[in-house]
């Protein structure tokens, strides 16, 4: 299935062509041999923001990554401030991150800032990006690590505190006191917070001094899940555990680890559970044996995939559909110790659920070549830091976004060959990232531009995904570009999806036909489907 006799590249490469190994204008060295433009560092923060650093990249550490980027945050800092509060609270808000802590990490930066608005700007953020309480206590971590505990700060703190009602406070204590070295009672004894509420005050008494009796007794009387959290430690068997857990509605994080492997307790657990937790549980809850072919759970897990709105409304990333997907087909977790017999529908419910998050966006009509990086760095670079899914499998999933967003895509894959990848909107995103899985070579980005104008192709755009560290072409992929657009379409614009958090890409920011964006979400082809239009 490769392209390799429909055109030849010898054809396609002009004399007067500069490899890649060398420079053009206006270009810097990348990791990998070749060359490319230097991302600015508002789009560096964007990346960083959206796909994090960790695990690093194929070719750059993630200490030294991380420090690259933070680096680069820390100059948006300085010459925007309160325009990084603002982006990062965008971003952790609209759901268009996998993980949130690359936007704790910023707000932590922020928070610490030498100009006062950025630092009361991001001080009064704190409720707006760590919404949970494991993100105030990884966001507590991080700033420690910037500046110390000032006034502003603990006030900061106290409103996460203060900011929401009883009930879902407590729910955040009962699932998270402790992440890392943190605790939520250190938060609590250093933040202060007031309030006039005395359910609130009994809670907060809890939380405080979670080892006294009164407190104990109070928080029990007042909030069933307290109550449960602490009823469930003395549960007899897995019948009355399951019945403190339906009566109490606790979730998973409150029962003891023990408790967690009969049948019974996850079928309460899963009359509450948040769709988050429901979809990195779908292995468990068919080890237990709840999950069968025509089981009840499995249609109640079927009717909760189906509901868009509750997806968005959960902040369910398109990334970690396909990591539960292609963790639940393949039947075994990560290290290999749980494994489970796959349930097709529920297979087919993942792939419905990644397909509505994109099912809103207008398609532009417009024609579009969209080509994946499958080389070996793709291969190599975690996607947000999960050990089970690749930048590459992120990509091509991204490419089934577009797939079925628009009606006039061609897909291909690329190495340092071009790779036909003639996918259709009803295939499902397990296979399509199996059939990428085939290829991994060097690294063209200019192939895809070199196709499309050795087969005079009539496309509106073309949307590479991509690392962006080329280096095996003859050419440069912004001079195939540009010879596609004089001889075949000059209006053809060019989108370069950045995969990883790195500093470059193939097209210069001032092309204004070139855009050079970064993410794995619906947002990306609306933003694509905007800088068509417009
Ligand atoms: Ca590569």
């Amino acid at each position: 299935m490769t392209y390799r006799r429909l055109f030849s590249l010898r054809q396609a490469v002009p004399q007067n062509a500069v490899p890649q190994s060398e420079p053009l204008p206006g270009q810097s060295p990348n990791n990998a041999g070749g060359h490319w433009y230097e991302v600015g560092d508002w789009g560096r923060l964007d990346r960083f923001l959206l796909l994090g650093s960790e695990g690093g990249t194929y070719y750059v550490g993630e200490r030294a990554l991380t420090r690259d980027n933070a680096m680069a945050v820390q100059r948006c800092l300085i010459e925007d401030g309160r325009r990084v509060v603002a982006r990062t609270v965008e971003i952790s808000q609209a759901g268009r991150a996998p993980r949130n802590d690359p936007a704790l990490f910023v707000l932590a930066m922020a928070a610490a800032a030498e100009d006062e608005a950025t630092r009361r700007a991001a001080l009064s953020a704190i409720p707006l990006v760590a919404r949970t309480g494991t993100h105030i206590l990884a966001f507590a971590d991080m700033v420690e690590g910037f500046r110390g505990w000032g006034r502003g700060l603990r006030r900061g703190v106290a409103r996460w505190f203060t900011s929401q009602d009883s009930d879902r406070l407590a729910l955040q204590a009962v699932k998270y006191m402790n992440r890392g070295g943190w605790a939520l009672r250190d938060l609590l004894r250093l933040a202060h917070p007031l309030t006039d509420e005395a359910a609130t005050r009994i809670l907060f008494d809890w939380i405080a001094h979670p080892n006294q009796a009164d407190a104990i007794g109070a928080a029990r009387a007042a909030f069933p899940l307290v109550d449960g959290l602490y009823r469930i430690r003395e549960a007899s068997g897995p019948t009355e555990a399951a019945a403190i857990i339906r009566d109490r509605r606790l979730p998973r994080e409150a029962v003891p680890t023990e408790k967690l492997t009969a049948p019974e307790v996850w079928e309460s657990l899963l009359a509450d559970m948040p769709l988050g937790a429901l979809i990195r549980n779908l292995g468990k809850l068919s080890q237990v044996g709840l999950l069968n072919i025509g089981s009840e759970a499995a249609a109640t897990v079927i009717r909760r995939l189906a509901d868009g709105e509750a997806l968005s409304r959960a902040r369910i990333h398109p990334v970690q559909v396909l990591l539960a997907l292609k963790t639940y087909a393949q039947g075994h977790g990560e290290r290999g110790k749980l494994s489970w017999i796959p349930v097709p529908a529920v297979v087919d419910a993942l792939d419905g659920a990644f397909d509505r998050a994109f099912a809103t966006i207008e398609p532009t009509g417009k024609r579009l070549l969209v080509a994946v990086d499958v080389s070996g760095s793709m291969h190599g670079t975690r996607c947000a830091g999960s050990p089970t899914l690749s930048a590459m499998e992120a990509a091509a999933a991204m490419a089934m976004g577009f797939v079925r967003t628009e009606r006039k895509v061609e897909v291909v894959a690329f190495d340092t060959e071009l790779h036909s990848a003639p996918l259709t909107p009803r295939q499902r995103l397990d296979d399509v990232v199996r059939l990428f899985g085939r290829w991994r070579g060097g690294t063209d980005v200019a192939l895809p531009m070199a196709y499309a104008l050795g087969r005079k192709l009539e496309v509106d755009a073309i949307v590479v995904i991509t690392d962006n560290e080329t280096w095996a072409g003859r050419q440069h992929p912004i001079q195939a570009l540009k010879r596609y657009r004089e001889t075949v379409n000059p209006a053809a614009k060019a989108v370069v999806l950045a995969a990883t958090a790195n500093a470059g890409s193939v097209v210069p920011d001032d092309d204004p036909l070139s855009l050079g964006c970064a993410g794995f979400d619906a947002a990306v082809p609306q933003v694509v489907a905007g800088f068509l239009k417009g």
